[in-house]
């Protein structure tokens, strides 16, 4: 049979065994959109607050009223929203710089931070104002997931340094797995248990709203993420969040503006509107997207690639990650998702370098928005095990039209 014929049969073979699984996203879609509507009502989002200010942004209630609505969502007692925030690694770095002292030391338990992190903390490249130099040091073990979830392991980690504990929830690059919110919150009670007054930190990155819980709900002190991923909903044109303690979002604030200044400034300018509508939209477009990660692992899990998560398993990120074990194949992947773009379909994906990033990467992102990842994109850093990390795509047809292209491609250069 010709290649489009087998994969017309498996699509329809594989729709049928999804299906199963979309109940229990519905219900935590559900959840998500009623949270965040009470929010949105409990704060009096008005159209007022939709229209941006400018200059300084003194007086700026719709920045405000933002930040509050993003703090209920949180379950948290304050939040930091802005377009200034460039990007994930920004608001992650605000959080960093903005806490902690020379002589801190920062941990990680789940072994190499994602990419971008590593320059910013002194580990890897340049060396132009690192958490390093000022004499921050940082540490990172693996834990398996017995030991994450053993309170004694903990205990005997910390040192009367250990400041700030970073937890990442999505599996980022790495072959990781994501770490689920029952994990997390025991993780979290097991480092309280063993340090009360360490701060728990949580890279958020497309974490939100694919459970009806985040970090901050089950302890963590402080979570930070990209607005150009799930909270952004496809809509924000730029932006990030920190959300947590209100002293430690005030230390944050006091990073991105200045000591004294702190998030008591910051202009809307022309996006608020679409922050507001990108958040209310964000629990159905995560919705659609996980939908499209678990077509998508069906799919190549039949094809004979290892995936990962299975498509069957519970997820607590966007992300889908897909080895296809060499790197035409990956190239033949990113460039068939980019083919059935909406935007830039015309151009062919090539290697390159990248600002944060060791490995060369090569990326499909045909958005309306540059580099926005809830909007569907596939990436891959060109090293072994060449693994492809599939996320975002805020309809599932489009998903599943895109990700029968990539199929295709692959079996074609096989
Ligand atoms: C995307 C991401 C980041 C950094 O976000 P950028 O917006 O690319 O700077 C950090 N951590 C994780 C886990 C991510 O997925």
């Amino acid at each position: 049979m010709n290649v489009a014929g087998m994969l017309e049969d498996l699509d329809r073979s594989i729709e049928c065994e999804v299906n199963c699984k979309w109940e229990t996203l519905e219900k935590v879609s559900l959840a998500n959109h009623t949270r965040v509507l009470n929010a949105f009502i409990k704060n009096r989002v008005s159209s007022f607050h939709l229209q941006g200010s400018s200059g300084y942004g003194y007086d700026d209630t719709g920045r405000e009223a933002l930040d509050k609505v993003y703090a209920d969502i949180f379950g948290a007692e304050a939040a930091l929203v802005r377009g200034q925030i460039v990007s994930g690694t920004h608001a992650i770095a605000l959080c960093l710089y903005g806490i902690l002292r020379p002589g801190d030391e920062l941990l990680s338990l789940q072994g190499s931070p994602y990419d971008t992190l590593e320059e910013m903390i002194g580990i890897r490249g340049q060396q132009n104002g690192t958490l390093a130099q000022y004499n921050i040091s940082y540490r990172q073990l693996k834990l398996t997931p017995q030991e994450l979830l053993n309170p004694d392991r903990i205990k005997t980690i910390m040192t009367p340094a250990t400041r700030m504990v970073m937890l990442q929830r999505s599996r980022g690059y790495a072959c990781a797995p994501s770490m689920s919110m029952v994990e997390m919150e025991q993780v979290i009670d097991n480092i309280k248990l063993a340090a009360p007054e360490v701060i728990v930190f949580v890279d958020n990155c497309y974490g939100e709203f694919v459970e009806t819980r985040e970090p901050t709900h089950v302890g963590a002190d402080l979570v930070a993420g990209s607005l150009i991923k799930n909270p952004g909903g496809g809509l924000a044109p730029t932006g990030g969040y920190v959300a947590g303690r209100r002293e430690l979002v005030e230390a944050a604030a006091c990073r991105l503006t200045a000591p004294g200044i702190g998030g008591e400034v910051g202009p809307t300018l022309c996006w608020q509107r679409q922050l507001y509508q990108g958040l209310f939209l964000s629990p159905g477009m995560v919705y659609q997207s996980v939908k499209g990660a678990i077509f998508a692992a069906r799919l190549f899990e039949r094809l004979g690639y290892a995936v990962n998560p299975a498509w069957d398993e519970p997820r607590t990120d966007i992300i889908q990650s897909i080895t296809l074990g060499n790197p035409k194949r990956i190239l033949a992947f990113c460039r068939g998702i980019q083919k059935m773009s909406p935007v830039d379909a015309h151009v062919t994906p090539e290697p390159c370098d990248m600002p944060g990033y060791d490995d060369p990467i090569v990326m499909a992102a045909g958005t309306f928005i540059q580099g926005a990842s809830l909007e569907l994109t596939a990436d891959s850093p060109l090293r072994e095990p060449y693994t492809v990390y599939l996320q975002g795509g805020l309809s599932y047809h489009y998903i599943k039209l895109a990700v029968l292209a990539a199929a295709r491609a692959v079996i074609e250069v096989r």
